[in-house]
């Protein structure tokens, strides 16, 4: 009886070993590198999943309810533009295959600016996929800190995500070719100094369409448009970049944010395709507008507040 205690005891201490060595190799796998601090998700938005959205042509939303991710189908595999937050790797990838596509397809990764909501899955998705990241110089020591060096936090925050190393430090202006697929990345600075939209032409029905995938002038909370020490041309930048982007004139829009642009007011899962869905010139002049006005009320209170020592 004495014999068979010890022999249980032995054994139970064999396979609780095996089974920690287990779970924390599976851990160590799942999380590497664990080099960064993931913040908490306190958008429900931002992680609830949402089934993907045919915008237009070959232009797909493959994100989650509020985080806007778009795959772009070329004739020579697919580009990635933004993850989502941290774990957001899964749902993107469900939504590209239930399209119909391959995720192993994915050929170039490009993001909207270096925020962890919508680069934060990027590092894995770019050593899954063997994709180069593309993304505008000023913010390409945002994403190959993880995050860390942001103008919101000049003594440094340390890494937030994943460090994403940028093969391709683009320009305004430049132009990016993907199989039969060339995007032109416009520098909107304002929300960070990198902060990005594109463009491109597609056909539908045998019309050309122009599509805009806007950044939009938003504001975080903490941050004035008057003064920053750490983005010093901040009150211009955001001026610039919305009288830039007063002056175009998109057929077919999309944001950053679903929100941005309304996309859950214009689309509702099962709806069909339509290529006019997103066609809608006024409301992006009302929207961009919008944020002019938000802009320029903050700038009034954030000069009457907050005014530089010397
Ligand atoms: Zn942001
Ligand atoms: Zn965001």
């Amino acid at each position: 009886m004495m014999i068979h205690n010890r022999l249980i005891h032995v054994l139970y201490a064999v396979i609780t070993t095996a089974l920690t060595t287990l779970l924390l190799s599976t851990t160590v796998f799942a999380q590497a590198p664990a080099t960064y601090r993931q913040l908490p998700i306190t958008i429900e938005g931002y992680a609830k999943p949402f089934p993907p959205v045919h915008i237009i042509s070959n232009l797909y939303y493959v994100g989650t309810y509020d985080l806007a991710v778009y795959l772009i189908t070329t004739s020579n595999g697919h580009i990635l533009i933004n993850t989502g937050v941290n774990n957001s790797t899964a749902p993107i990838k469900a939504n590209i295959e239930a399209l119909g596509f391959k995720f192993s397809d994915i050929k170039l990764l490009l993001g909207t600016h270096g925020h962890w909501d919508h680069v934060a899955a990027m590092a894995e998705i770019k050593r899954m996929t063997g994709a180069p990241m593309m993304m505008h110089e000023d913010d390409a020591e945002l994403l190959e800190t993880g995050g860390g060096y942001d103008f919101r936090f000049p003594q440094g925050r340390g890494a937030i995500y994943e460090p994403i190393k940028v093969d391709r430090r683009l320009k305004d202006g430049d132009t990016i070719r993907q199989g039969d697929v060339e995007l032109t990345i416009h520098h909107h600075p304002g929300h960070t100094k990198g902060s990005s939209s594109f463009t491109y032409t597609t056909q539908e029905n045998g019309r050309p369409y122009q599509v805009l995938i806007i950044n939009m002038g938003t504001i975080n909370p903490g941050v004035n448009v008057g003064f920053m020490p750490g983005f010093p041309k901040i009150t211009d930048a955001y001026a610039t970049t919305l009288t830039k982007q007063k002056q175009m004139r998109p057929d077919v829009w999309v944001s950053s944010h679903a929100g941005h642009f309304n996309m859950h007011d214009k689309y509702k899962p099962g709806d069909a395709y339509d290529p006019n869905r997103f066609v809608d010139p006024a409301g992006y002049l009302a929207k961009v507008e919008r944020y002019e006005k938000l802009y320029l009320e903050q700038l009034q209170k954030d000069r009457a507040t907050a005014k530089p020592s010397n």
